[in-house]
């Protein structure tokens, strides 16, 4: 569902990752983990064309997308809808309630009406057991519970892939995990999914397939059990000695 093939991206001179290709299948949660700067955050944003690559090409749900050549309009809308992103500082619109929060990217993108995106976003609220603050503004909920309303934004829009990149490290560890569940249930509903975290536990646990990066590359890859007991990389080896 997901094939990258040869990405790079630079800011100027810096080249923040090069030829960089990964695929993931429908309905697999792929996590990427890697020190500080390996470029995970700057490789997501690619991925939903929060930045421009500059070389390489993407499938991303059936949609080709190649660096350098100009996404039109409408291609840029169609992405959207296919790819969901949940950040780590949850950013979500301050000056709209909760319930405006999800409804507003359900009419922009998907022109939904008005009453089919109340209903959605009321259902998705239920579900992640926020539906009595549907009326609150953001600045009045924990971390937490914003985040579980990011999530629930972004499901709003029935995307093909969600994008997290580390959504639970602005967050205390107990506030965290409620989030992993969260993402889990995401995950068993058959949501392809790509995360950056240094959860190894999720990574291990609910991730079918473990990417570790570092300065700009994939140093390995493979089943997350394989990879976090038998790195075959010296710098995948201190890396998870640090974070494990
Ligand atoms: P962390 O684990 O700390 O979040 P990361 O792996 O997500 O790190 P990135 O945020 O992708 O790393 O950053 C990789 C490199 O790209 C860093 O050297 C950073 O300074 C640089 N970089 C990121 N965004 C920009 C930008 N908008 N302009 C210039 N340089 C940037
Ligand atoms: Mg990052």
């Amino acid at each position: 569902i997901l094939e990258i093939a040869s990405l790079s991206k630079r800011f100027g001179e810096n080249t923040v990752f090069s030829d960089v290709s990964l695929r993931v299948h429908q309905g697999e949660v792929c996590s990427i983990i890697g020190p500080s700067g390996a470029g995970k955050s700057t490789f997501l944003r690619c991925i939903n064309l929060l930045e421009q690559p500059d070389s390489g090409n993407m499938w991303i749900a059936g949609q080709y997308i190649e660096a350098g050549r100009r996404i039109s309009g409408s291609d840029m809308v169609q992405l959207r809808r296919n790819v969901g992103m949940v950040f780590q500082t949850f950013n979500l619109f301050p000056n709209m309630s909760v319930l405006e929060n999800i409804v507003f990217p359900e009419q922009k993108v998907l022109a939904r009406s008005a009453a089919d995106s109340k209903e959605v976003a009321m259902d998705l609220l239920n579900k992640v057991g926020l539906a009595n603050r549907a009326n609150a503004r953001p600045t009045q909920l924990s971390g937490g519970q914003q985040q579980r309303v990011a999530i629930a934004r972004a499901l709003a829009l029935e995307p093909k892939i969600m994008l997290f990149d580390e959504p639970t490290s602005a967050l205390d560890p107990e506030v965290g995990l409620d989030i992993l569940n969260v993402m889990q249930d995401v995950a068993s509903s058959g949501m392809t999914m790509l995360v950056v975290t240094h959860e190894m536990r999720f990574a291990r646990e609910i991730g079918d397939h473990l990417v570790v990066m570092a300065e700009g590359s994939i140093l390995e890859e493979g089943n997350p059990d394989a990879v976090m007991s038998n790195p075959q990389q010296e710098r995948t080896k201190r890396f998870l000695k640090a974070v494990i």
